[in-house]
C-alpha cells in the first residue's frame, strides 16, 4: 500500500463496511485539504509580512491543532464525536474569521458549508437539523450587532433560499447514493450466492460423474481379465479408456475453474523450458491434424525460453487453444509460432478456420460462453478459453485474440521470461504414469469376512461387490440405514460413499465414533471434497480412496486396514483386560495432529510425542496399539505417507526429493518404496 492509500484509510478497520469506509476516506481527504489551506495561509503571511504574529499564531496554530485533534479522535474510531467536532470547528473558525480577522470580506458564506459537510458524515437527522438551524443563526445574528456590512446585505430572501437549497440538494444526493449503494450491495450479495451455488453445483455434479466413470473404468478392467483379448476387444477397450480419461479431464477443468473462483487457488511454479513443452504438445496433436488433413506447423525463433510456470496447468491451457484451432478449422493450416519480445516469450497459435466476429470477441473468455454456430451445436462446454485465460494469468502471463470471420484466428499467449542463468530447469515429467504393484494374494480377504457397503448408487454397489466377490456383503443405502444394519450384523470393515441422501458419509463416520464402533472404514470420495472431510478419519485405522479408483488400489487398501485391525485385536487379546488403557479418542486425534505438523523434521521420533503429551513411551505404545493396531513408529510413518499423498494431490508436479523432505524422509528411495508399499501406486 502506498502512502496515499495508508493516509486515506487512517481510522479504518477490517470490518468497516463500504459506506463507512467511504466516509473515512473522505474525512481524511477533507483534513488533508485543510492542512494545505493552513500551510498556504501561513506561507502567504510570511511572504507578505503583514500581521505575521496575529494570523500565524492566533489562527493557524489553533486551527491546525483543532483539525489534528479531530482527526486523532477519528483515528481512534470515535467517529461521531470526530464528525461533530469537525463541523463545530468549521463554524467556530468561520465565526472567528468573519467577525475578527477578515471582517467584511464575506467569509460568512463559509457557514453554508458546515451543515452540508455534516450531512455527508452524520446520519442522525436531529444532529443535522440542529447544525442547519445553528449555522443559520450564526450567519444572521452577528450581522445585526456588528456593522461589517450595509444593512440588509444578508436579509435578502434569496440568500436564505441559497442557504437551505444547498442543504436540500446535498441531502437529496446523499439519500440517492445510499439507496443505490443498498441496491448494489443487494445485487452483489445475490451474485455471490449464485456463485456459491454454482461452485457447490459443480462439486456435486463432479461427484455424480465420478461414480459412473469409476464403474466404466472398473468394467473395462473386468473385461481385460475375463474376456479373450482379441484385437477388436482391445480396440474397444482402448477407445472406452480414452473417452473415460477425457471425461475425467473435463471434470477436473470444471472443478479447478470453480476452485479458482472461490478459494485462494495457488499454483506451484518452477523454471521450465517452454519450447520443450510446446514440442511435446506439438507431437501429441500432430496425428490429429493429419487425420483432418490440416497442415500443422511450428516455428521457433527464440533464444531464451525459460519461464516460471506450473507446466501441468500451462500445458492444459495451451492444449485447449490448439484443440479449438483443430475444432474450428476445416482446411488450411494451423501454426504455433514462438518468439521473444520485450523479455517475454510470445506463443501465437494461428489458424485459417471460421474466425470470430467482432461482437463475440469480448465474450469468448467468459465462462460457458459459446458462439452459436454449427460446430458448437455438436458439442463443447464454453469453459476451455475461460480456463486457459485464468491459468495463463495465474502464471503471470496474458492471453489475447485477433480474429476475422472466415479468415481465421490468432490466439497470443505471452509469459515473462526468466533471465537468471543459474536457474535449475525442470525436465519433462517422466514419472507421472501410474503403475500398480501386483498384489500377490490377498490372504485376509480369503478368510471369512463380512463387509458393510454403504452407497446410494446401485451400480456402484454392484461394481464394488464384483470386486469383493468372496466376501459377504451387507448393503445399505445411506448412513442411517447402515447404522441400523450394524446392530444386527457382525461387520469386519465398512466401505462408505461420502455423498448420500439422509445421512452422508461424514455424519455416518462421526456417529460410528460416538457409538464406539471400532470397525475400520474406507471412505469413497471425489477429489473435490476429500480435503476437508478426511479429517474425521483415524489415519492408520481408516482410509479414503478417491474416485475414479482401480480395483487393485481398493483391494490393497482393504488389505492394509484389515492387517492393522488384526494387529490391534491380537494386541488387545494378548494382554489381560484390566491392563487395556481406556483412551479418549481425542488423544489419538491430538497425537495425529501433532505428528502431522511436526513430521517434516527428519529427527522427529516417538520420544517427542511422549514428551509433548507427558506420557511414557510404553503408555504411548499401549494406547496406539489398542486403538489403531500400529506401534508409534508405524503410526508416524503412516501419517508421513498420508501427508505426502495430500501434498502430492495439491502439487502434482512436486519433485520426489522435495516431497520426501517435506515429510521428513532423508532418503528418497526409502520414501518411494514405503509410499508404493502403502498405496500400491508408484510415485
Ligand atoms: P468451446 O467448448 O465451446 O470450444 P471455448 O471456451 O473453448 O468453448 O471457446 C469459446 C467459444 O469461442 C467457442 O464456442 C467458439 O465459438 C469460439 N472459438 C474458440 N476458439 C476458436 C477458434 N480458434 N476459431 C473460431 N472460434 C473459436
Amino acid at each position: 500500500m502506498n502512502f496515499y492509500q495508508q493516509y486515506i484509510n487512517l481510522g479504518a478497520s477490517a470490518n468497516s463496511d463500504k459506506n463507512e469506509l467511504k466516509k473515512i476516506n473522505l474525512f481524511n481527504v477533507f483534513c488533508f485539504v485543510w492542512y494545505i489551506l493552513i500551510l498556504l495561509m501561513f506561507v502567504e503571511d510570511l511572504v507578505s509580512f503583514k500581521q505575521i504574529k496575529q494570523v500565524t499564531w492566533i489562527a493557524c496554530i489553533p486551527m491546525f491543532l483543532l483539525v489534528l485533534g479531530t482527526q486523532y479522535l477519528h483515528y481512534k474510531k470515535h467517529y461521531l464525536i470526530a464528525y461533530i467536532l469537525f463541523v463545530l470547528t468549521i463554524i467556530t473558525l468561520t465565526y472567528y474569521f468573519s467577525n475578527y480577522l477578515y471582517k467584511g470580506e464575506l467569509l460568512e458564506y463559509y457557514y453554508f458549508l458546515a451543515p452540508a459537510i455534516g450531512l455527508i458524515f452524520i446520519d442522525k437527522k436531529i444532529i443535522n437539523l440542529t447544525f442547519l438551524g445553528f449555522t443559520y443563526l450564526c450567519f444572521f445574528i452577528p450581522n445585526l450587532f456588528y456593522e461589517h456590512y450595509p444593512i440588509l446585505t444578508f436579509n435578502d430572501l434569496s440568500v436564505s433560499f441559497l442557504f437551505f437549497s444547498i442543504y436540500i440538494m446535498v441531502n437529496y444526493f446523499k439519500n440517492l447514493n445510499q439507496k443505490n449503494e443498498a441496491e448494489l450491495q443487494k445485487k452483489s450479495k445475490e451474485l455471490e450466492d449464485l456463485n456459491q451455488f454454482k461452485t457447490q453445483f459443480f462439486t456435486n455434479i463432479s461427484h455424480e460423474i465420478r461414480t459412473p466413470v469409476t464403474i466404466i473404468k472398473g468394467q473395462v478392467e473386468e473385461l481385460k481379465h475375463n474376456v479373450p483379448q482379441t484385437p477388436e476387444v482391445q480396440r474397444i477397450e482402448a477407445t472406452v479408456q480414452k473417452q473415460v480419461n477425457k471425461i475425467t479431464e473435463m471434470v477436473n477443468d470444471v472443478l479447478d475453474l470453480a476452485k479458482m473462483q472461490t478459494s485462494n487457488f495457488k499454483l506451484e511454479t518452477k523454471p521450465y523450458d517452454i519450447v520443450q513443452l510446446i514440442e511435446r504438445i506439438y507431437l501429441n496433436f500432430e496425428p490429429l491434424f493429419k487425420q483432418k488433413n490440416i497442415h500443422f506447423y511450428k516455428e521457433i525463433t527464440c533464444k531464451n525460453s525459460i519461464v516460471n510456470i506450473n507446466n501441468t496447468y500451462v500445458e492444459r491451457a495451451i492444449s485447449n487453444i490448439i484443440i479449438n484451432a483443430l475444432k474450428y478449422t476445416n482446411n488450411g493450416n494451423v501454426t504455433i509460432n514462438i518468439t521473444e519480445k520485450n523479455n517475454k516469450i510470445v506463443i501465437a497459435v494461428s489458424d485459417t478456420g471460421i474466425g470470430i466476429s467482432p461482437k463475440n470477441i469480448p465474450h469468448i473468455f467468459n465462462r460457458f460462453y459459446q458462439i452459436n454456430n454449427d460446430i458448437n451445436k455438436a458439442g463443447g462446454s464454453g469453459i476451455g478459453l475461460a480456463f486457459s485465460k485464468e491459468i495463463i494469468e495465474l502464471n503471470g502471463g496474458n492471453l489475447s485474440v485477433k480474429s476475422k470471420v472466415d479468415k481465421g484466428s490468432t490466439f497470443v499467449i505471452s509469459l515473462p521470461l526468466l533471465k537468471e542463468k543459474s536457474v535449475k530447469i525442470t525436465s519433462e515429467d517422466t514419472n507421472q504414469k501410474k503403475s500398480y504393484k501386483t498384489i500377490p494374494t490377498i490372504n485376509l480377504l480369503k478368510t471369512k469376512k463380512t463387509f458393510l457397503l454403504v452407497d446410494d448408487n446401485q451400480d456402484m454397489r454392484t461394481y464394488l461387490k464384483s470386486i469383493l466377490l468372496n466376501i459377504k456383503c451387507i448393503e445399505a443405502e445411506n448412513g442411517e440405514d447402515a447404522l441400523k444394519k450394524l446392530q444386527s450384523h457382525k461387520i469386519d470393515f465398512i466401505i462408505t460413499d461420502y455423498m448420500m441422501p439422509k445421512m452422508n458419509g461424514y455424519t455416518f463416520i462421526k456417529e460410528l465414533r460416538n457409538l464406539q464402533y471400532n470397525i475400520p472404514v474406507i471412505m469413497l470420495t471425489a477429489k473435490a471434497d476429500y480435503e476437508s472431510k478426511i479429517s474425521i478419519l483415524r489415519l492408520g485405522a481408516d482410509d479414503y480412496i478417491i474416485k475414479p479408483f482401480e480395483r487393485e488400489e481398493l483391494l490393497l487398501r482393504i488389505q492394509h486396514l484389515l492387517k492393522n485391525n488384526k494387529k490391534r485385536k491380537e494386541y488387545t487379546n494378548s494382554i489381560p483386560n484390566k491392563e487395556i488403557e481406556k483412551t479418549e479418542p481425542s488423544i489419538i486425534e491430538n497425537i495425529q495432529k501433532y505428528i502431522y505438523e511436526n513430521c517434516s523434521n527428519t529427527k522427529f521420533t516417538q520420544n517427542d510425542i511422549a514428551t509433548e503429551f507427558g506420557i511414557s513411551k510404553s503408555s504411548l505404545y499401549r494406547k496406539l496399539k489398542s486403538e489403531i493396531g500400529l506401534s508409534p513408529q508405524e503410526f508416524i510413518t503412516e501419517i508421513k505417507l498420508q501427508k505426502a499423498k495430500a501434498i502430492r494431490m495439491q502439487q502434482p508436479t512436486i519433485l520426489l526429493k522435495q516431497l520426501a523432505l517435506e515429510v521428513g524422509f532423508k532418503h528418497t528411495s526409502h520414501f518411494s518404496e514405503k509410499y508404493t508399499q502403502r498405496f500400491g501406486v508408484k510415485i
